[in-house]
Formats: C-alpha cells, sequence, structure tokens
C-alpha cells in the first residue's frame, strides 16, 4: 500500500498529464474539424406534417385493457419509459392509462412542425386456442382502447395491431379500418407471427383490400426482455409485398443479422423489386443507429421510400438521442442550439434536418396513410 503511494507520488505529475491528454484526445471532435452533414439540409415544408410511429402503453389503470409483464413491470426498463410519457406509475394508477395519450397529445400540440401523430396499438401472443397468452405477452395496448380515446384528440390517430393467427383476424382487420386505424403495426419477433407463413394470405389479401398498410419491426428487438428475431427477416416479407399489402419497414431495418448479411441491405435488396416497399426514420439518430444513418439517407434504393416517424417516447430518453453524439455533422453552436429545444418532435424534425434528411421524408407518411389521414385537420 505504501509503496503504491509512494509510486502514486512519484509519478503523479505524469499521470495527471497523461489524463489531460487523454480528455484532450476524447473531447476534440466535439469542438475542432470540419462537420458535414450526411446530405446537405433541405428546407421543411410550410404545413405540419405527420409522425408515423408513436408508442402508448398502459398497466390496465382505469379499466383500459392494457398490461405489462410481471417481468417487465419490475425492470429498470419500465420506469424509463414512463418517465419519457412524462408519467408516473402513481399518476397512471390514480388517473388511468389515457393519460399517456393526453400528454402525448399534449405536448404534439405545442409542436411547430409536427400536427399529428400514429400511437400504436400492440397485440401479444397468443396460445393453441388462438387467444391472448398473458403468460407470454410483455406488453399488451387493445386495440377497443385506443380506438375509443383516439377519438378525443383530434392530432391523434391510431394503428391496430392484430395477431393474424387470431381466429377472428378478419373480422378484426374490418373493424379497425371501420374504426379509424390507418395501420397495422406489428412485432413479429414478440409476437410469434411468421410472416412468410402462407396461412397468413387470407389476412394479407383483406389487408390490401381495406388499404391498411403493415408496419412491421425488422431486425433485432431489443425494447423487450426476449425476442425471436428470425421471424423479424426482411427476406420475409415477400409474401405480404406480393399479396398486394403495403409494407413499411420500421426503423429501416437497422439492426441484425440474417445468414451473414446485414438486415439493412437485406431490405435495400428488396426496394428495387418492391415498389410497396417503404421505411420509417423513427430512432435512426439513436446513439446506437448513428452508423447506419448516411447509408438511410443516402443509398439509392431509399429514395423516396422513408417516412417521418419518431419512435416516441423513446426519442425524449436524452442518453439515447442527442444533438451532441454528432460532432462530426453537427458544429458546436448547432449541437448546443438543438440540444436546447423542449418539445421533443420539434427537437426530432431539426435534428433530423441538420442531419440531411431527404426533402421528402417528412410528408411522405401523409400521402401514403391517405385518405384516412385527412379525415383529422
Ligand atoms: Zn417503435
Amino acid at each position: 500500500m505504501l509503496r503504491a503511494m509512494n509510486l502514486l507520488k512519484k509519478y503523479r505529475c505524469r499521470l495527471v498529464a497523461g489524463a489531460l491528454l487523454l480528455a484532450v484526445l476524447l473531447l476534440a471532435p466535439l469542438f475542432v474539424g470540419a462537420q458535414t452533414p450526411c446530405q446537405p439540409p433541405a428546407p421543411l415544408p410550410a404545413a405540419k406534417f405527420t409522425d408515423m410511429h408513436c408508442h402508448t402503453a398502459g398497466l390496465g389503470a382505469g379499466g383500459s385493457g392494457c398490461f405489462v409483464s410481471a417481468e417487465l413491470r419490475h425492470s429498470y426498463k419500465l420506469r424509463f419509459y414512463l418517465q419519457s410519457f412524462g408519467v408516473t406509475e402513481e399518476e397512471l394508477l390514480r388517473e388511468g392509462d389515457a393519460l399517456v395519450l393526453r400528454r402525448l397529445s399534449a405536448r404534439l400540440a405545442d409542436s411547430k412542425q409536427v400536427g399529428r401523430a400514429v400511437v400504436l396499438a400492440l397485440d401479444g401472443a397468443l396460445d393453441e386456442r388462438g387467444e391472448l397468452d398473458r403468460a407470454r405477452t410483455e406488453v399488451y395496448v387493445p386495440n377497443e382502447f385506443l380506438a375509443a380515446e383516439i377519438q378525443k384528440f383530434p392530432n391523434l390517430l391510431w394503428g391496430a395491431s392484430i395477431n393474424p393467427h387470431r381466429p377472428d383476424a378478419l373480422a378484426r382487420l374490418d373493424w379497425a379500418k371501420a374504426h379509424g386505424a390507418v395501420l397495422i403495426k406489428w412485432l413479429p419477433s414478440i409476437q410469434h407471427i411468421d410472416p412468410a407463413d402462407e396461412k397468413l394470405i387470407p389476412f394479407y389479401r383483406k389487408m390490401a383490400e381495406l388499404q391498411l398498410p403493415l408496419l412491421t419491426h425488422v431486425g433485432n428487438e431489443r425494447s423487450f426482455t426476449r425476442a425471436h428475431d428470425e421471424y423479424s427477416d426482411p427476406a420475409r416479407l415477400w409474401l405480404p409485398l406480393r399479396e398486394g399489402v403495403t409494407v413499411i419497414a420500421a426503423h429501416a431495418a437497422t439492426t441484425g443479422e440474417y445468414d451473414g448479411e446485414r438486415a439493412f441491405d437485406r431490405l435495400a435488396r428488396m426496394m428495387k423489386d418492391n415498389p410497396r416497399l417503404y421505411a420509417d426514420v423513427s430512432s435512426l439518430t439513436q446513439l446506437n443507429k448513428r452508423a447506419y444513418l448516411r447509408e438511410v439517407l443516402t443509398r439509392p434504393e431509399f429514395a423516396g421510400r422513408l417516412l417521418y416517424g419518431t419512435d416516441y417516447p423513446l426519442v425524449e430518453i436524452r442518453l439515447l438521442v442527442s444533438p451532441w453524439y454528432y460532432p462530426r455533422q453537427l458544429t458546436l453552436r448547432q449541437r448546443y442550439t438543438l440540444s436546447k429545444i423542449r418539445n421533443p418532435w420539434d427537437r426530432d424534425v431539426a435534428l433530423k434536418q441538420a442531419l440531411g434528411f431527404p426533402a421528402d421524408v417528412w410528408t411522405k407518411a401523409d400521402a401514403l396513410l391517405r385518405p384516412t389521414v385527412c379525415g383529422k385537420p
């Protein structure tokens, strides 16, 4: 111990100098060097546009029918999520799960750029009888709850979630369409849906007939405590595309590999042959996806196929999404200015614009989800 102290004393100057040098090396890129966005920033549309990828969650409070598994309820993730929704567990239990939607709608109303948001239901895994298997479902947000609540908010739309293996899946599609759903959302890896299963053809045909696009997760899923990633292979989406469904690959498949090929490259290849295939840009500015950003924005396969979304509330978690993570693309002043924008949608749009997201990204979802979106202001 004494020897160590003596050594420390002896080399103190060198240690301090070394630490300073390391700090300078680590921090230098934040302050110097030429910053270039992924593409030259393009102007934003004059009118407000739609965020087509937002989440809600609930604990069943107020008779919502929502639930999260006991595992997730006791995991640190739930606390993070609720905090980013701007609610506490106590508030939810007191005021009901619809509080998340009230807060979301109010925050959105303050946005200068984004006028509407599509909030997504989430169906669960099923048992052998085709009924909800609560033991294997981590997060459940029922269509009935969302359809009823969304009506109260002029700036909110909703996406239904229907496990196609439910015995009444086709009737549920009709019901969702009749109640204003603008798309169908799947998380195949946690809902145990293989999109390439030929048994789903009638479901796909009905979706095409009702003009309900499929927003589906592709690539690895890490927001849940367990996932069957093999079902999220982009190649499994050939079947719905062949059956006439418009498919939107969430987050542009920016996670995971299949047979040694990045999910992202698979999706890019499929874009060429499938004009009805799109990708959303939600979560692309997250810390863990920066490596993909320039590729998503510049590869020709994705030109005209990207839709604006935030993956709210994840966009509110500053550890995950921050302009400070882009020292090579944004100047110090830009990073500071962007970090000071309080509204999550305005901050997200400003960051994405500064990074060079193409001009057609913002309004593409409005065009694609018509005519339903037009029903709301
Ligand atoms: Zn999402």
